[in-house]
């Protein structure tokens, strides 16, 4: 047994296992880290003049995507005088645009923002790990951090770990598809070193799933390796989601760029060279990806968290969980359970960087003792990517529809990277971050307070 410091934490008390130090103790190499301060309840007060005496509150931020990041660059700044310990724990050290990785997967040059150089300049601690439990009755994650696992407590958790591809609701998509994970087997990674054999040989790629990940990628891979045969194939008539002329638009710039679409078709199988659909066909292809319904993480389900069907956290208006009030969660892995003044909260980088944002301004509020603002918003613009310099943008206030005029083209292309950029910057200058739509949720709650009231009287009068 050796007794050490953390090497990013001083305040970190080490216990480890170590087979250099005690043969005896051979089995493997296990550190447990158990923090100095105390555990410490929930703060209400401005701690900045008793900080020699009180412990520190620790606030775990787990996942640096655009909900994690932004809330803890905008907390920093909002508790920089109060005595508070900020930890921010990521697997990977680089910050992760998810909506350029269909463009990273085909060979673009992607820009990977170093996680530690961002965070340098304010009190903020970072911990390149994987998480891979969770216990809220103790108040700790249990973390993978190279070889080693270890445990940190917290007083207050932000669960940020985002999103990904849901791989087991159809045969064969774990073990054949590739999916737009930033790395590892089968990801964007992979992709980026095995499309130029398939462009070099003429050979077929099947994207399935209509969603806008999945129009965005079949266009990118077409416009990249014009010898690629692309099929896409979706449940759905494509792109109806966004309306017939959206739909119809889309719809012509893949098929410029020679993107056969099958829709109105599910797959349902997928194998090594082909997918099988509910048409009772096959489509031979060299590889299948997977783009279709995202979930979050099952780490929160598994803790006992409450949830939803796609494992996203139920959260009330401050984005606290509704069964551990001292957990928030932000982004794709939350579920807000009240109507923040949008028809739907869509998984996207929006919604992300707006609820790190609102979910920093809550729990700084509740440290300060103050009472928060509910979440609240609306959308005021999307862009699609249609391939190299295409794309389609649209206004899409007051209820998420788009309206015309729609810009396509290189203008299109313009508002689509204009938003992408926007966000990415918010994410390490928050204070320029801000959101329309603050006063519809309290619109949202009359709205249905009216609709109940109205169906309570129906019964009476008839
Ligand atoms: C190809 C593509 C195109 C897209 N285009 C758009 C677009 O144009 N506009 C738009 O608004 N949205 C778009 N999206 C969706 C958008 O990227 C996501 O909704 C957004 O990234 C969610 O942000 P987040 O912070 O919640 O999660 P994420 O960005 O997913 O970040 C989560 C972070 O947590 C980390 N993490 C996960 N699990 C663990 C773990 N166990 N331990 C430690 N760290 C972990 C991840 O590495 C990651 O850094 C697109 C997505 C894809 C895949």
């Amino acid at each position: 047994m050796q007794i050490g410091c953390h090497k990013r934490d001083p305040l970190t008390l080490l216990l480890c296992d170590d087979h250099s130090v005690d043969d005896q103790d051979k089995v493997s190499i296990n550190v447990w880290s158990i923090h100095m301060f105390k555990s410490n309840a929930p703060a209400f007060d401005n701690r900045s003049t008793v900080q020699e005496t009180q412990p520190s509150t620790r606030i775990l931020v787990i996942g640096a995507g655009y909900a994690g990041l932004l809330f803890t660059m905008r907390l920093a700044g909002k508790v920089a005088s109060q005595n508070v310990h900020l930890t921010l724990v990521n697997e990977s050290d680089t910050f992760t645009e998810r909506p350029r990785l269909h463009q990273f997967a085909t060979n673009q040059e992607v820009q990977w923002r170093s996680l530690p150089q961002m965070l340098s300049r304010k009190n903020i601690q970072f911990i390149q790990g994987r998480v891979i439990g969770l216990d809220p009755i103790q108040r700790k994650i249990m973390l993978e951090e190279q070889q080693y696992t270890h445990q940190l407590e917290y007083d207050y958790l932000v669960y940020a770990l985002g999103s990904e591809t849901d791989r087991k609701t159809v045969p064969g998509v774990a073990q054949y598809a590739y999916t737009l994970a930033a790395r590892g087997p089968l990801s964007a990674a992979a992709l980026r070193e095995t499309l130029p054999s398939i462009e070099a040989r003429g050979g077929q790629v099947v994207v399935a799933g209509g969603g806008a990940t999945g129009i965005e990628t079949a266009a990118e891979v077409a416009s990249a390796y014009p010898h690629i045969k692309v099929r896409l194939v979706t449940r759905e008539p494509l792109a109806l989601f966004l309306g017939k002329s959206v739909a119809s638009s889309i719809r012509s710039s893949l098929q410029l760029l020679g993107v056969e679409i099958i829709d109105q078709t599910s797959v349902t199988a997928v194998r090594a060279q082909s997918v099988v659909t509910d048409q009772g066909g096959k489509l031979a292809c060299d590889l299948c990806l997977w783009t279709g319904g995202f979930v979050a993480p099952s780490l929160a389900r598994e803790a006992g968290l409450a949830v939803n069907e796609r494992n996203q956290i139920v959260v009330d208006p401050f984005l606290r969980s509704i069964s551990h009030p001292e957990i928030y969660a932000i982004g794709d892995a939350a579920h807000p359970r009240e109507n923040p003044g949008v028809p739907m909260v869509r998984m996207s980088a929006v919604t992300a960087t707006i609820m790190g944002a609102h979910g920093a301004d809550c729990l700084s509020a509740t440290l300060r003792g103050k009472t928060p603002r509910p979440l609240s918003f609306a959308y005021i613009g999307q862009g699609i990517a249609l391939g190299r310099h295409n794309a389609i943008g649209f206004n899409n206030y007051p209820d998420d529809k788009p309206i015309p005029p729609y810009f396509t083209g290189w203008l299109g292309y313009l508002i689509r990277e204009g938003f992408v950029r926007y966000l990415a910057i918010a994410t390490q200058r928050p204070g320029i971050f801000v959101w329309i739509g603050k006063r519809r949720y309290e619109r949202a709650q009359s709205r249905q307070q009216a609709m109940e009231q109205k169906k309570q009287m129906q019964p009476h009068q008839a």
